[in-house]
């Protein structure tokens, strides 16, 4: 059985709290392995090691850091293969959706590449006579990420390819139920000439994650996960005085105006909502069809449905794989079992036991959903899809701006002057125009408003350099001597 340890000082450190949960592969229903869950003392441990190499890793040059980003950059493009495939194994999400998270896990590393341009400062000749102002942009020391099971490999990337670069020393928890990537991407950190300490992980629970709230040598902590750790990890961590970005759960929808190109809405939907089994942050969840349009629409996702290849995420030929744990599958078929009960119609019904001891849903089809419902309200975080009938637009973006998650959403129309007015009206942080899974490219930030996002910062691109950095102005005089006088006022700039 696949033991998972933690990674301190470039090593596999054994825990020794005597505390492990197992990990599975959901496809077969499995155990595959028992990963450490750390004891107050490992956590400090990690913490030591980190803010021991921190002085050294905030003095070495900015080129030296970016080389060690590059050397990154070309092992994991090397072992993209062997990543994805760790992935699957313990995430459950078809080879090609894991091949695809860990591309865009790289953009992150390779956007942190030009550290040295993006942590360039502004300078002001003469502010004043002879005065000289400048701005820069210092590490805050060490910072600690805590990510979540649906994305194991590019979570971690968003956050640490940038608080490297940016000169800061990390400590990752990640989550307990899929570790094993972490591990393999630690020791590609080390082959690429990361030094001991800058890069620690520490596997564990909730133990693992207060200790690292209270710690007074973590400057900063940036997670993502559901909406109520979230709001726990922003008011514990900012109460204790650190810096805190964190993400939580969402509720996507999708607008369809009775425009939109039905098929092309259909196709979209399909993938959005079943793509990684429903399991994505940014995963269509409502639909909000125009009556105009509903029926058809919903005729053709249902039609759709039996051609998704649902299978072990390892056949090279399946597009949907099983859902993370056995609990999950049980809470997800939950929501179908009391649809109807609610006044929801059950269009397609996923519940199956057709794949063995695997935790399997297929895709799930709910219609005539409003809120209200429990499969409206909460997060189900699975492979199914509601659909909720609107009047139209002002309908849709009523319904979108009074959900209380924010992540992200879409509209699909051929109407250029209805998607402008949706960019300007909609209360979220992510936004498609006939793009379904609006993620952000890594040189644009990453973030939801209201109930997905505690903190200010969104994360990665730019703002993620920001998160990680806090800024200095120097005021700088080098004056003829000849000059010098006694002044009690305050400097004013002339
Ligand atoms: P989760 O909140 O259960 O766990 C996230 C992390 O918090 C894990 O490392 C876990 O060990 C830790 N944790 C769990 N319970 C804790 C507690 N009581 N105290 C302290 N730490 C705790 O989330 P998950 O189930 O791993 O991931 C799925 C959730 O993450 C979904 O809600 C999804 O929408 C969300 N998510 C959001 C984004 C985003 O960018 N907004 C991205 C990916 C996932």
């Amino acid at each position: 059985m696949n033991e998972i340890q933690h990674w301190i000082d470039n090593q596999v450190v054994a825990s020794a709290s005597g505390r492990t949960a197992p990990v599975y592969n959901p496809a077969l229903g499995e155990q595959s392995g028992v990963v450490a869950l750390a004891s107050v003392d490992e956590v400090d441990a990690a913490v030591a090691s980190a803010k021991a190499a921190a002085p050294m890793w905030r003095a070495t040059s900015l080129s030296k850091r970016a080389e060690v980003l590059f050397r990154m950059r070309e092992l994991v493009d090397a072992n993209r293969k062997e990543i994805a495939t760790l992935l699957t194994a313990e995430h459950g999400k078809v080879l090609s959706d894991s091949m695809g998270e860990v591309a865009r896990g790289l953009e992150n590393i390779e956007f942190a590449c030009g550290v040295p341009h993006l942590l360039k400062g502004g300078f002001s000749e003469q502010a004043a006579t002879g005065v000289d102002v400048y701005s820069i942009r210092q590490p805050l020391g060490v910072v600690a990420g805590i990510t979540p099971f649906n994305f194991p490999a590019m979570v971690p990337m968003w956050m640490f390819a940038n608080a490297l670069a940016c000169g800061n020393t990390f400590v990752l928890k990640p989550s307990e139920k899929d570790p094993s990537v972490t591990m393999f991407v630690a020791e590609l950190l080390s082959q690429a000439g990361l030094p001991a300490g800058c890069f620690n992980v520490v596997q564990g629970d909730k133990v693992a994650v207060d200790r690292l709230l209270e710690h007074d040598d973590i400057a900063a902590v940036s997670f993502v996960g559901s909406t109520p750790i979230a709001k726990y990890i922003y008011e514990t961590g900012t109460r204790n005085g650190k810096r805190v970005q964190a993400l939580g759960g969402a509720k996507n929808h999708m607008l369809v105006l009775a425009d939109a190109d039905l098929d092309m809405a259909a196709d979209a939907a399909i993938g959005a909502a079943y793509g990684s089994a429903g399991e994505r942050c940014m995963a269509i969840s409502v639909v909000l069809a125009a009556d105009a349009i509903a029926d058809d629409l919903v005729a053709k996702i249902a039609d759709r449905i039996p051609e998704v290849k649902v299978g072990n995420g390892m056949e090279p030929d399946s597009e949907m794989g099983p859902l993370i744990t056995a609990e999950s599958k049980q809470r997800v078929e939950g929501y179908i079992e009391g649809a109807p009960g609610e006044g929801a119609t059950v269009v397609v019904d996923g519940r199956t036991d057709e794949h063995g001891d695997g935790y399997f849903v297929n895709p799930t089809l709910l219609d005539n959903v409003a809120p209200g419902m429990k499969c409206y309200d909460d997060e189900i975080f699975g492979p199914v899809l509601s659909v909720s009938r609107v009047n139209g637009y002002e309908d849709g973006v009523a319904t979108i701006n009074a959900s209380p998650f924010a992540n992200g959403t879409a509209i699909f129309t051929r109407d250029g002057g209805a998607a402008r007015q949706f960019q300007f009206d909609i209360e979220v942080g992510m936004v498609g125009i006939n793009v379904p899974i609006p993620v952000p490219v890594s040189y644009y930030s990453f973030g939801g408003w209201k109930g997905s996002l505690f903190g200010d910062t969104h994360m990665y691109g730019p703002e993620g350099i920001n998160f990680y950095t806090r800024g200095k102005v120097v005021t700088s005089r080098w004056p003829d001597p000849a000059t010098s006088t006694v002044d009690l006022g305050f400097p004013e700039t002339r």
